[in-house]
């Protein structure tokens, strides 16, 4: 038997089908692609396992073809967010605005005065960009833009804090996800722990009776990701700032996500606002960029102008500053809220966090037939309401009314649990990978932030679960 050869490299580089794929990936992805096709495929052609039509130069470019593609796609996906969770962290948080894609399309395309003072022709400050906007939307003296709110912390605490004590509530020494501890980012600014009251009730007189020549500021946290409830005890901010500034010490709030404006006005849970903070007597305030703002990802620090100073001598800052897409961005998210009454419409976190339960509601019975179709008679697919959440810390005890396709698989309670995890990877193999959660035996889909239903519509046929 005579035994067949594989086609040589050169004679499939000239070969016609492979000339597409040439002029796609280029002539190295290609040969390098072509050479280990054909390394893995020479022991199986040597002992005859294969044949003809296998080894044709149509087929191995077709494989060839398959691979490159793979390679060329971006590890980076779009996904459905359908968890019920809006501001979801290790999904990117906060959506932005058109506006602020404009501006960062803008900066990416052309050099821009980023730190250049247009009017002297002399070099400027990247802050000033969006300086005046935060004065008028939050009432403070002063601002500096850092990459996320860790950032910020980390920053303030070693600026005014670095070789002395920080007094902080044994109530707020909180651990955010991603390894985020007070008491760790402390000790890493440089600031020593010093934590008065108790996990439940701190008082006024704590905080007094841990005043001493050692202290450096006040902190206070807040409690983003947990509720403490029952018999407790906080100083409300006015007071525990006058207390600090009779010991001439500054006043550091993290508020976390915080807002520019009182969100009750959207019918949403209240969240302590930046300006409300910066009234009541706080020096500094911190807050993230990505999480209620509806902003990029960033950390802002405002407050009392001489304070923000010393924050910007620091040679951390340099270390920690934002880029030029994140403050265009920024700027742009920060300009729509100079119009309140519609952000609702313009800014794409709010728009989907005050999206009434009715509409989403419809939106799931208009859709579930056609799962319920696709699912077939193994599954109940029901339009249920559903409980949502803000995410990013933001009101840990607060549900938003949602409304959800709710997929119950039809076995015994034995193999639920392995009947909703391959429904789940199914769903993540989709081209757009649609995300849900399990809960109570079932794959709950919340449709609050399902705009694009023609996309998700039409990939539904390629959902593949295995029996
Ligand atoms: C979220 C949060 C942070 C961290 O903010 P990032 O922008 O994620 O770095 C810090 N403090 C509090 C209270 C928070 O809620």
């Amino acid at each position: 038997m005579m035994s067949l050869r594989l086609p040589s490299i050169d004679g499939l580089l000239r070969h016609a089908a492979c000339v597409p794929l040439l002029a796609r990936h280029g002539r190295e992805s290609l040969l390098a692609s072509l050479r280990q096709l054909l390394d893995e495929l020479r022991p199986a052609v040597l002992s005859g396992q294969l044949s003809a039509v296998e080894i044709s130069p149509e087929v191995l470019a077709g494989r060839v073809g398959e691979r490159l593609a793979q390679q060329q796609r971006s590890n980076v996906r779009r996904v459905f967010n359908l968890t019920g969770t809006v501001l979801h962290t290790n999904l990117g948080r906060a959506l932005l605005p058109d506006e602020a894609i404009e501006a960062v399309q803008m900066a990416a395309r052309y050099p821009l005065n980023l730190e250049f003072d247009l009017a002297s022709g002399k070099r400027g400050d990247r802050d000033d960009l969006i300086e005046g906007l935060i004065r008028e939307l939050t009432g403070a003296e002063a601002v500096t833009v850092v990459n996320n709110n860790a950032a910020a912390v980390l920053l303030t605490l070693n600026s005014l804090g670095a070789r002395k004590e920080g007094i902080i509530s044994r109530g707020e020494l909180i651990e955010i996800g991603g390894a985020f501890r007070i008491p760790d980012i402390m000790a890493r600014a440089g600031v020593r722990l010093h934590e008065v009251g108790t996990t439940n009730r701190t008082h006024a007189r704590d905080y007094e009776a841990a005043i001493s020549p050692r202290s450096g500021l006040i902190m206070r946290v807040h409690a983003s990701n947990y509720a403490i409830e029952g018999f407790t005890a906080r100083v409300p901010t006015a007071e525990l700032a006058e207390l600090a500034h009779r010991h001439a010490l500054p006043l550091l709030e993290d508020l976390g996500s915080g807002s520019l404006l009182d969100l009750t006005r959207w019918g949403l849970p209240a969240e302590p606002t930046v300006r409300q903070a910066l009234l009541d007597g706080a020096d500094i305030v911190t807050f993230s960029g990505d999480k209620l703002l509806g902003g990029p990802q960033a950390g802002l620090i405002v407050g009392r102008k001489e304070l923000i100073a010393k924050i910007k001598k620091n040679p951390l800052k340099r270390a920690l500053r934002v880029d030029k897409l994140t403050l265009v961005a920024l700027e742009a998210v920060l300009g729509l809220y100079r119009d309140p009454d519609r952000l609702a419409e313009r800014l794409p976190s709010l728009r989907l966090l005050t999206r009434p339960q009715a509409d989403i509601f419809a939106q799931a019975s208009r859709l579930q037939p056609a799962l319920a179709d696709l699912m077939g008679e193994g599954w109940q697919v029901r339009a249920v309401e559903a409980l949502g959440m803000i995410g990013s810390g933001s009101q840990p005890v607060a549900r938003l009314p949602s409304a959800a396709l709710c997929l119950r698989p039809q076995v015994s309670k034995r193999l639920r649990g392995r009947c909703l995890l391959n429904l789940e990877a199914a769903l993540r193999a989709l081209p757009i990978p649609v995300l849900g959660r399990i809960d109570d035996d079932a794959l709950w889909l919340d449709l609050r932030q399902l705009d694009d239903e023609p996309a998700w519509l039409a990939q539904l046929p390629q959902l593949q679960v295995d029996p």
